[in-house]
Parts: structure tokens; sequence; C-alpha cells
């Protein structure tokens, strides 16, 4: 593990890390001024895309909610549906519901039931994997759906804490553009 970050460094440049949020010891890696940088905001976007050129992904899924900003631009940029994954009880229609862990306790996400289809390429994009419990969740409520998720899609990842090679290891490759060491 390197004790530095890595990445893009335009990227790691336009994100800002806030100390001790929402609690003390935590370094919050805040990517609203990424998205407010429209140089930033572009290149991540393109980065995040770049691996599916020529190939049909049906669907992108984001998680709530900073994955429904990049997950909105990614499924334009590859002309493929969006599908949200929301907290529990925001989603108006019949849904498929999964608990997944929190550093405190659990909470559980939901998917409507009818938002992919059986054997749709999907690609899953969240801001950040940290112990990786919610891409695993989002992951197993696409799956049992019968999705065919090809790819799960970061802008952050915090190696240490081991979310990137857990959700490698269910079988679906992880791609990140920066990497902060420690939690
Ligand atoms: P995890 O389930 O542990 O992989 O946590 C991932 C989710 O928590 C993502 O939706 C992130 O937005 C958020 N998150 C966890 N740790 C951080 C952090 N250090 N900075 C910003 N967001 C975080």
């Amino acid at each position: 593990m390197s004790d530095t970050a890595t990445g893009h460094p335009e990227l790691l440049a336009a994100i800002r890390t806030i100390p001790d949020y929402p609690k003390p010891g935590i370094l919050f890696r805040d990517i609203t001024t990424l998205l407010s940088n429209a140089r930033a905001f572009r290149k991540a976007i393109d980065e995040l895309v770049q691996p599916f050129a020529g190939e049909k992904i049906e669907q992108v899924a984001g998680i709530e909610a900073r994955g429904f900003i990049l997950g909105g631009a990614v499924a334009h940029q590859l002309s493929s549906g969006f599908v949200p994954i929301r907290k529990k009880g925001k989603l108006p229609h019949a849904t498929a519901s999964i608990a997944y862990s929190l550093e405190y306790g659990i909470d559980e996400m939901e998917i409507h039931k009818d938002a992919v289809k059986a054997g749709e390429k999907v690609v899953l994009v969240d801001d950040l994997i940290a112990t990786g419990g919610t891409a695993e969740g989002a992951i197993k409520l696409l799956q049992g759906l019968g999705a065919n998720v090809v790819s799960a899609c970061f802008i952050v990842d915090l190696p240490d804490l081991g979310g990137a090679d857990k959700i490698r290891d269910l079988g679906v490759p992880v791609q990140v553009l920066v990497s902060y060491p420690g939690h």
C-alpha cells in the first residue's frame, strides 16, 4: 500500500478533505469540489466511461445520493438507462430490498424490481468505496434481479479498508480513479 494519495493529479487536486467529519478521526473525501470544477467533473466522467467504449451497457446503477450525480452523467455518456438504488422507503413501486452493514449497525437499500431485466449488462457507480458494504449490497440487489454486473466504478478508493478487494472477490471487476491511504 502507498502512504500517499495516488491517481490522476487533476482529480486529486479537485477533491477536498475534511478532517473529523462526520465524526472525530474520519477524513471525509468531499467530491463536491470536483463536481463544481467543470474540467475535473468532465475528466472524471471521461475516465469512468473509458473502459466501456464500444460495449453495449444497458443500465448504469447509482447508489444514493452521490452515485446519482455521477451515474447519471456516466449513463448519458454510455447511452444507457439509469437505475437508482435508494435508502429504504423512497422508491414508489414494488421493490427488492437488502440489509447492508454500516460502521455502526445495519441499514437497508432498495431497487425497483422491474428496473433491470435478467441478463442486462449493468455498471454500478458510486463516489467512494471504503469497506465495500454498500457496494456489496447493491451488487447483490442487481444480481438478485438477474443483472450481469460487469463493473463497479468509483472515483475514490480507500484500499486499506479492503472494500475493492471484497468486490473483486465477488467476481465483479472494480475501477477506481484515485486512492487514499488510511480511512
Ligand atoms: P462503505 O460501505 O464502507 O464502502 O462506504 C461507502 C459509502 O460511504 C459511500 O457511499 C461513501 O459516499 C461513504 N463514505 C465512506 N467513507 C467515506 C469517506 N472517508 N469520505 C467520504 N465518504 C465516505
